[in-house]
């Protein structure tokens, strides 16, 4: 059950009025900052090293790497920027991290600032999200009338001024390299990455190191500088240190037919048959679990074999799937696959920025198969097409949102995706046509 998980992120989620700084500052609010003022750069990525805290948003990459990069005595500007633009469908923990918790982020980035020793920090909100910017730009509001935020923090000497800066509603400035060219001003697309052109952490906006990390990833540094990331690292999967690991909590995103969908923090290693039948109340109606999508659109479906996987980056990554952006969604017996496949193609195509060939074409090609499928005229060479194209986005594209479009349906590299595991479906529309039924794209559950 939930409340049998630790709480690190959500432990004061419930407290009436927590996004007002008065009632945060009464629950342990900006002792994290004051703990951290008093460490050195060093000893706090050292602890956020401990931690083993991994990006949330999606990669997963260690952030006591990302935050070693920035060059070491860079006395010229340097920024941290935090990706909000969350935008995978079926991922709302951001957004409600930030509508509920608004300081944890605000002290979490005040933390990562002082880290890295950066004086700016942008977040970057998805356009559709007007709620949560105006949550944090008042959480922001607050810390500059408390000394939180502004010149010589707390009497330290560090000056940090932070900025909410709206997105557009375009999915592609998600990715890291788009979304600073949006921040600059520019069309939202991605630039080169390397080996043809720096990491961001070494020539990101306005051509100096950047640190772009997800909204999760930096709050999460409030409850490790709070309790020791060794503290921090003592639950979880794998061994810290010991090859690749998945320690602390994850907020998840439970969607689809589910009794009590949410979002919610487990420990990352919970079995997903814990997460859908306990902490989800089980399948809505009492229906048959016919598949689940373990981490977002993009990562490949899984059917019910895998209930037992630990949902943790490595135990997820084995099965061909992902754990992504912790969006599990959940799918009963009555979902058709194709038809849930066409809505997610329109999606990517949608959402395609046009600049490289592979995405902005393929993606197109893969609605329109879909599309004549679902409208009754599939040809019996469609299945392959469809493999064949995804195969031809995966890895050729010239960022991740062509790979997002072909995962869901070929799964990595010809590997299994949906029609890997339900080729059948996709026989029997094009061998008996729509049969005169009028098939319902299955809508994203939220
Ligand atoms: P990536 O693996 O290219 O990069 C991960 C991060 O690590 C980047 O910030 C990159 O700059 C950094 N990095 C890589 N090597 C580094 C190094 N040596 N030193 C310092 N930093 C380094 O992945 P990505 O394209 O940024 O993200 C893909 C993921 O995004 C997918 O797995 C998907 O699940 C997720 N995603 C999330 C959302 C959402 O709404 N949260 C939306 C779409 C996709």
């Amino acid at each position: 059950m939930p409340s049998e998980q630790p709480q690190y992120l959500y432990k004061y989620r419930q407290v009436p009025g927590i996004d007002d700084i008065d009632v945060y500052l009464k629950h342990e609010g900006y002792n994290a900052v004051r703990k951290a003022l008093t460490m050195d750069q060093e000893a706090i990525i050292n602890e956020v090293k401990l931690s083993g805290l991994r990006g949330r948003g999606g990669a997963g990459f260690p952030t006591f790497i990302k935050w070693n990069g920035i060059p070491k005595n860079w006395d010229k500007p340097h920024y941290l920027v935090v990706n909000a633009d969350e935008g995978e469908p079926g991922t709302a923990k951001d957004r409600d991290l930030m509508n509920a918790l608004p300081h944890l982020l605000v002290e979490g980035c005040i933390i990562s600032c002082w880290a890295i020793r950066s004086k700016a920090c942008y977040i970057y909100i998805r356009g559709e999200y007007i709620q949560p910017a105006r949550q944090i730009q008042k959480a922001i509001d607050q810390a500059y009338a408390k000394g939180f935020l502004g010149k010589n923090i707390l009497g330290s000497g560090f000056d940090l001024d932070m900025y909410v800066h709206m997105g557009a509603g375009a999915y592609e400035c998600g990715e890291e390299s788009a979304l600073m060219s949006s921040l600059m001003g520019e069309r939202g697309m991605p630039r080169h990455k390397p080996p043809s052109a720096p990491l961001p952490v070494i020539s990101g906006v306005w051509d100096s190191p950047t640190i772009v990390n997800n909204v999760e990833t930096i709050a999460t540094a409030v409850p490790i500088i709070n309790m020791g990331g060794a503290e921090y690292a003592k639950v979880g999967t794998g061994t810290p240190g010991a090859g690749p690991a998945s320690r602390g909590t994850k907020l998840i995103t439970l969607s689809g037919h589910v009794k009590k969908p949410g979002n919610y923090e487990i420990v990352l290693g919970t079995p997903v048959r814990e997460i859908i039948y306990e902490i989800g109340g089980g399948i809505k109606n009492d229906k048959k679990l016919k598949f689940f999508i373990p981490g977002g659109s993009s990562t490949p479906l899984l059917p019910p074999e895998f209930l037992d996987t630990p949902y943790d980056y490595e135990a997820l990554g084995k099965t061909g799937s992902l754990l992504g952006s912790g969006a599990l969604i959940v799918y009963d017996e009555t979902v058709s696959v194709p038809a849930l496949m066409t809505r997610l193609m329109h999606f990517y195509a949608h959402e395609s920025c046009g600049k490289c060939t592979p995405c902005r074409e393929g993606t197109n090609w893969l609605v329109k198969i879909h599309d004549r499928i679902m409208a009754g005229g599939g040809r019996p060479e469609d299945i392959d097409l469809l493999l064949d194209i995804s195969n031809n986005i995966f890895g050729r594209s010239f960022c991740a949102l062509g790979d997002a479009a072909a995962m869901p349906l070929a799964g990595f590299f010809a590997g299994k995706g949906a029609i890997y595991y339900f080729r059948e479906e996709y026989e029997e529309l094009i061998r008996n046509g729509a049969g005169g039924k009028k098939r319902a794209f299955a809508p994203l559950q939220m």
